[in-house]
């Protein structure tokens, strides 16, 4: 028996089995929890079913976060199946290709911007606001959100996105200390860089990943599986008095400052 038997969660931002959230979901899994998947549009439905079926979940429910009306659906459509659920997974982030690459202000604009925080930051309090309702009737319910270092930190090509992960951020704090009155814990992973289709949209990734490789303290890069074991312990009873924070999942890249080269 798991630490999450007799625990459901919903799950947003699988995309493909590179995915985060595809690893959250096998961890929630491994440890006895019943699974719900959204997927973003009809492109990705085959392949999402088919992931969802190999975790014993025939719950798959189309969700743009850009639609308010989609959103609302979720829910309602979840009601058919369960009348409450205990953790809710967002793993979700896009902003338009251009603003991803090459010279901040250059390649920045207002719509732009606006996506970016919309389906990055504003989606989290959207998708919780509608599902709170669900969420309230269950003991130590948990939200988890994924961020990344580009929200305290400049790395090139990430741009808008950092502010949109500093938001993300903040949002998850506001969430905490919002909701935290009706048992519901909200919390971040800040991950390490992983290959996924989200990624390969950051111009110098590959950059990136070499940097955390040669100059992290574990010397590694983290796996799907890294993070996803975090997060199940981050939407377990385990953690149930941890709230409104964001929790490095990194290989410890974020303490380096200046690397210590003698052997
Ligand atoms: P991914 O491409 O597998 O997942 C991104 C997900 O966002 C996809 O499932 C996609 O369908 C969904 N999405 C985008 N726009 C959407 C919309 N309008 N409506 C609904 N869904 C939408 O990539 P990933 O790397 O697993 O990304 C998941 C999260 O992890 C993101 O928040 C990302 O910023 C974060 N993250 C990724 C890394 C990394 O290096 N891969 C590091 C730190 C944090």
């Amino acid at each position: 028996m798991g630490f999450l038997s007799g625990k459901r969660a919903l799950i947003f931002g699988v995309a493909s089995n590179r995915s985060i959230a595809w690893g959250i979901a096998q961890a929630l899994h491994r440890q006895g929890c019943e699974l719900a998947f959204t997927y973003q549009n009809e492109r990705l439905r085959e392949r999402v079913e088919k992931l969802a079926g190999q975790l014993d979940s025939d719950i798959i429910i189309p969700c743009n976060v850009e639609d308010d009306n989609e959103i609302e659906a979720v829910f309602e459509h979840l009601d058919d199946y369960w009348d409450s659920f205990d953790i809710l997974i967002h793993s979700i982030a896009y902003a338009p290709k251009e603003l991803m690459e090459g010279d901040y202000l250059d390649n920045l604009s207002r719509d732009g911007f606006n996506t970016a925080h919309d389906v990055s930051s504003y989606s989290l309090a959207a998708i919780a606001k509608a599902g709170r309702h669900m969420m309230q009737k269950r003991e130590d319910a948990a939200i988890l959100t994924l961020s990344y270092l580009g929200a305290e930190r400049t790395f090139p090509g990430y741009n808008v996105m950092g502010l949109a992960k500093a938001s993300l951020e903040a949002n998850v704090r506001y969430l905490a200390q919002n909701l935290g009155p009706e048992g519901i814990r909200v919390n971040a992973i800040s991950a390490g860089p992983i290959k996924t289709l989200a990624a390969s949209g950051i111009n110098e990734f590959g950059k990136i990943f070499d940097q955390v490789e040669s100059t992290a303290p574990l010397r590694r890069n983290v796996t799907i599986d890294d993070v996803g074991n975090t997060g199940a312990f981050l939407s377990s009873p385990l953690a149930r008095a941890i709230t409104g924070e964001v929790v490095y999942v990194d290989s410890g890249f974020h303490i380096v400052g200046l690397m210590n080269t003698t052997p």
